[in-house]
């Protein structure tokens, strides 16, 4: 049951014990989870049913918070002296000490950080004193919910609270701005701040790749090399049904099949949030254990393709995917 509460107090303690509670921002509701927490993030691709998994936003009460997980720069420092609170997420690489869960990073080494104004949503996130990772707080596929009994119509049942905050003033997304790259900001997705209004600041910044051109860079070039995609260094094996002692093995289930190098086993149970949690940590991990123990390759063994298990299926096929 998705109760509809008031208490800003209730909501934050929610989120704290790593529930699910969407909460109004100046753009859109959010689906908030606390970002440290690999199992709280792994439940927003549950609930949300994502056939794959996207980087989600972090957000914070203060510039300071937020800028405590990356590695920030002057630009980035400006534009947050100029927009935040507001409607603008950064971009930035990513520090090594960061607490944010990297499922909510996608496994990339850039993290997307903002400070929201909407004051409901401050109060929130100064008493829940943790960063709260929250993508829009609708169904995948659907359009963005700027009201509770939006987001009640597509995701009640599926997570624990909505807490009130009346209508979102903006109803466009937050503008993406990807300031990892020291010599190029680029417009990763325009929203309520204006690119023009940036560039006063920092100057000239890349556009976004129109959406045509963009499918088609997608299929000529190396998924592998897509923003959204880390590859392990070691190819990756989908659906082995046996294992050698010169690979490592990506287990799933009570049963891990026996004579790898190195086991991760992403859910001993087979429980698919568990493995979701678990899946980039473990990708790493063999990919180091592999790369120490002198070992060829990762073996991955066949995931079912439900609920999550779509998008661990989708991440593992990236993953495989041959490498220019
Ligand atoms: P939503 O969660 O629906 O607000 O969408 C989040 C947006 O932020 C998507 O367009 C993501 O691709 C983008 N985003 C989040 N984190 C990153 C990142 N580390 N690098 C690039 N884009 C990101
Ligand atoms: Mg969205």
């Amino acid at each position: 049951m998705t109760r509809l509460i008031t208490d800003v107090a209730e909501a934050a303690g929610l989120l704290r014990d790593g529930a699910l509670v969407a909460f109004a921002t100046e753009t859109v509701y959010g689906l908030g989870a606390d970002a440290r927490n690999a199992r709280a993030v792994a439940a927003i691709f549950e609930a949300k049913g994502r056939p794959h998994f996207n980087p989600l936003i972090s957000h914070f009460d203060s510039a300071e918070a937020a800028f405590a997980e990356v590695v920030a720069d002057p630009r980035a420092a400006l534009l947050a002296r100029h927009f935040w609170p507001g409607p603008l997420t950064l971009v930035l690489p990513r520090r090594p000490e960061s607490r944010i869960d990297l499922l909510a990073g996608a496994g990339l080494d850039t993290l997307a950080i903002r400070v929201p104004s909407h004051p409901q949503a401050r109060d929130l996130l100064r008493r829940a004193g943790i960063p709260i990772a929250a993508p829009s707080a609708n169904r995948s596929g659907e359009v963005s919910p700027t009201t509770a009994a939006h987001v009640l119509a597509g995701l009640s049942g599926r997570i624990a609270a909505v807490l009130e905050g009346g209508a979102c003033d903006v109803g466009v997304e937050s503008t993406v701005l990807d300031l990892s790259s020291p010599t190029g900001a680029v417009l990763l997705r325009p929203g309520g701040v204006t690119a023009a209004a940036i560039e006063t600041l920092i100057g000239p910044i890349g556009r976004p790749i129109p959406a045509s051109a963009a499918a088609a860079t997608r299929t000529l070039r190396s998924p592998g090399l897509m923003l959204s995609h880390y590859a392990p260094r070691l190819p990756v094996r989908l659906d082995a049904t046996t294992v050698g002692g010169e690979e490592a093995l990506l287990a799933f289930g009570p049963a891990p099949l026996p004579g790898a190098g190195a086991v991760w086993n992403l859910s001993p149970s087979g429980d698919m949030a568990e493995a979701a949690a678990r899946l980039f940590a473990g990708l790493r991990w063999l990919d180091a254990e592999g790369a120490r123990l002198g070992l060829t390759a990762i073996a991955a063994m066949p995931i079912p393709a439900t609920g999550l298990g779509e998008a661990i299926g989708d991440r593992l096929a990236r993953a495989a995917a041959p490498r220019e």
